[in-house]
């Protein structure tokens, strides 16, 4: 117990932790008013396929709305379509949420409560709101209407209780093939909203179900168990995604007609889109199913899985779903504004080393050989809790090949020859010599270094225009580094209804380089653990990095290449 802090106000606390969005205010309204004790809500997730950066907004929304209100969140998924539901994916789901930092208080299942669901549509039936109907699916869709027409009754819309209780009945227990007969709720044919002309409550699916087994051949519609499966959790608030808001009047005619132990309210937002990717669990199901990718934790992939391979950090997905708010109208966000988040996370944590993607050998010809001096540098340039390192200095070098030009305009203010350039943290060098191979490429340099540049020396002082980072070669450790682009060439890439989106594919959305050279002290860097290579972005071990074989992927650069593109994009 730490006597002396002072209190905090609790609704200051609130607002700086979840912004001030309209659901934010309006629940507040509604606690200041007495309506609730507690906020409970829901993560709804259907197991059939990884989660995205568009769940980790509903994720947010959700959890931190529990969390203002003195309430909790349920983990729930709505497994009620067998055929593309897999336990993978449950396990998958459940570690993202975890290693995004939210707690959820129950694990639910729709599927628990197929039973319950059952009686309910019994209710229904017995009340007479609901009937068995044999028309096939194409005469049901058909009848349906249009926005502008009504849709026209079933013949069988009338049928006795009695029938539709047994018919019901025999549908469970296996006596008809899938489609032979649908529920449907009777609401009204002629209604201007369509979900409520006779929506469909169970359909037959002789299927194996991967938490049910073969219990049941009748499935409810997502529409009749997803707004009872939050009454039967007492949820509170129902947050969800816009597409949902025509289907309130239905869930709510559910909620009014059925005996429900509670009564949740539904609030929709915006879903989060963002450019140059896809966000829809079908889409990036194909990308892994047709190789696009090497699996949903790809590091190009908008999945969390892919995210956090690629080097994401929770602070900055959560962050970065605060700064775009909760709004009830869409908008495309910036790829850009992620990688932003993220870049603003690990400039404060990652700390600094030095790597050469593409080595060129520089030879210092006044340096002893087989002597090995050392730069002491600092791991973070504001951090010093982050503590300081010697990297070894030797005779023969790698520095970037892009740091030399043999041809350099004015302006070039790196290594060119008879240029002078500071190595990073050690001294300053002179290229005094070009060496070429056969072919005329560039083999080696030859350098000299000026010893009273030596950090510490009064010499330390003289300005030269450039500084480059480098390694030593006898002790550089080789790595294979992934440096990645957009996954698609285009914005939108979903955009065009007669092109596939996979056409528009970005063939470099990644380059792999075979020997980079790092510096010692990330020969056992551990996996999943932030690094800035100094001038060439933030990096992260991959998982499948080994001491004798190093992969290192780049999270995001330094700087953002994309601002001005994405700038243009908006006009
Ligand atoms: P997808 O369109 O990718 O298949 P989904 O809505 O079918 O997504 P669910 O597993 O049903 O996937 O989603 C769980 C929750 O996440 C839902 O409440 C949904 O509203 C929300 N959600 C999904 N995608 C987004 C998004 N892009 N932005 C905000 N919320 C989203
Ligand atoms: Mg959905």
């Amino acid at each position: 117990m730490n006597d002396s802090s002072t209190p905090i106000d609790e609704s200051v606390a609130e607002e700086s932790a979840v912004g001030t969005h309209f659901i934010h205010t309006r629940i507040k309204k509604e606690m200041a008013e007495g309506k609730y004790e507690q906020v409970i809500t829901r993560f709804p997730p259907e197991p059939n396929g990884f989660l995205h950066i568009g769940h980790a907004k509903a994720i947010v929304v959700n959890f931190s709305m529990a969390e203002a209100f003195r309430g909790y969140t349920n983990l729930r998924f709505d497994d009620t379509n067998p055929a593309k539901e897999e336990q993978r994916y449950i396990d998958a789901i459940k570690q993202d949420l975890s290693w995004m930092g939210y707690e959820w208080k129950n694990e639910c299942f729709a599927s628990d409560y197929f039973d319950t669901l059952y009686e309910y549509a019994l209710h229904l039936i017995d009340h007479g709101l609901a009937y068995v109907d044999s028309q096939d699916a194409e005469a049901i869709r058909e009848g349906r209407g249009t926005l502008t027409e009504p849709g026209t009754e079933s013949p069988d819309r009338d049928r006795p209780i009695a029938e539709n209780k047994d018919l019901f009945e025999r549908m469970r227990a296996g006596e008809f093939a899938d489609g032979e007969y649908v529920l449907r709720a009777k609401i009204d044919m002629a209604a201007p909203n369509i979900n409520l002309r006779d929506p469909i409550l169970y359909r037959i699916r002789h299927l194996h179900h991967y938490r049910t087994g073969d219990r049941w051949c009748i499935y409810p519609t997502y529409d009749f168990a997803h707004g009872q499966s939050d009454a039967i959790e007492h949820i509170t608030h129902s947050l969800c995604s816009l597409e949902f808001e025509d289907h309130r009047p239905l869930y709510d005619w559910f909620i009014e007609h059925l005996p429900v132990p509670s009564k949740p309210v539904q609030i929709e937002f915006a879903r989060l889109n963002i450019n140059f990717t896809v966000l829809s669990k079908r889409k990036l199901t194909r990308l892994v199913d047709e190789g696009h990718v090497s699996g949903w934790d790809d590091p190009r992939m908008p999945t969390l899985a892919g995210l956090r391979r690629r080097g994401f950090t929770p602070e900055a997905i959560r962050s970065f779903c605060h700064e775009i708010g909760v709004t009830k109208s869409e908008s495309v966000i910036p790829f850009g504004v992620l990688e932003r988040n993220l870049r603003d996370d690990l400039n404060v944590h990652a700390e600094r080393r030095m790597a050469v993607l593409k080595p060129l050998k520089i030879v210092l010809t006044n340096f002893e050989a087989g002597v090995t001096e050392s730069a002491h540098l600092p791991n973070h340039p504001q951090d010093e809790t982050l503590g300081t390192r010697d990297v070894p200095i030797t005779r023969e070098l790698y520095i970037e090949q892009d740091d030399f030009m043999e041809e350099a305009p004015k302006k070039f203010f790196r290594l060119k020859p008879g240029g002078e350039v500071r190595l990073r943290g050690a001294f300053i060098i002179r290229c005094d010599e070009v060496i070429h191979d056969e072919t005329g490429g560039i083999k080696e340099l030859h350098c000299s270094f000026d010893p009273e540049s030596r950090s510490g020396l009064p010499g330390a002082e003289r300005k030269v225009k450039g500084t480059i980072h480098w390694v030593s070669a006898e002790h550089a450790v080789p790595a294979t580094v992934h440096l990645y682009d957009r996954l698609f060439q285009v914005a939108d890439p979903a955009a065009d209804k007669d092109t596939d989106f996979t056409a528009h594919l970005n063939p470099d959305s990644i380059e792999t380089v075979e020997h980079a050279m790092l510096e010692p002290s990330l020969k056992d860097w551990p996996a999943g653990d932030p690094v800035q290579f100094e001038r060439l972005g933030y990096f992260v071990a991959d998982p499948d990095s080994r001491a004798d074989a190093l992969v290192f992927n780049r999270s995001v650069t330094l700087r953002d290449a994309w601002a001005k593109i994405d700038q243009a994009q908006q006009g």
